[in-house]
């Protein structure tokens, strides 16, 4: 399951850019998953995030 921890988002918007499919900015200035569609760009996005926030 893709999963933001958002404790450690830091909302830098990279994941954003990389993948809108599965990640969008929230109300908190926080990414969240808003589709659990994998795919190679969510490994990509999971690997730049800069506090490692996202998990698979
Ligand atoms: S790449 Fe990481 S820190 Fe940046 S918005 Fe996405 S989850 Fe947050």
């Amino acid at each position: 399951m893709i999963k933001v921890d958002k404790g450690k988002c830091i909302g830098c918007g990279l994941c954003v850019s990389m993948c809108p499919d599965v990640f969008e900015m929230d109300d908190d200035l926080k990414a969240k998953v808003i589709s659990q569609k994998n795919n190679p760009s969510v490994k990509e996005a999971v690997g730049s995030c800069p506090v490692e926030a996202i998990t698979l």
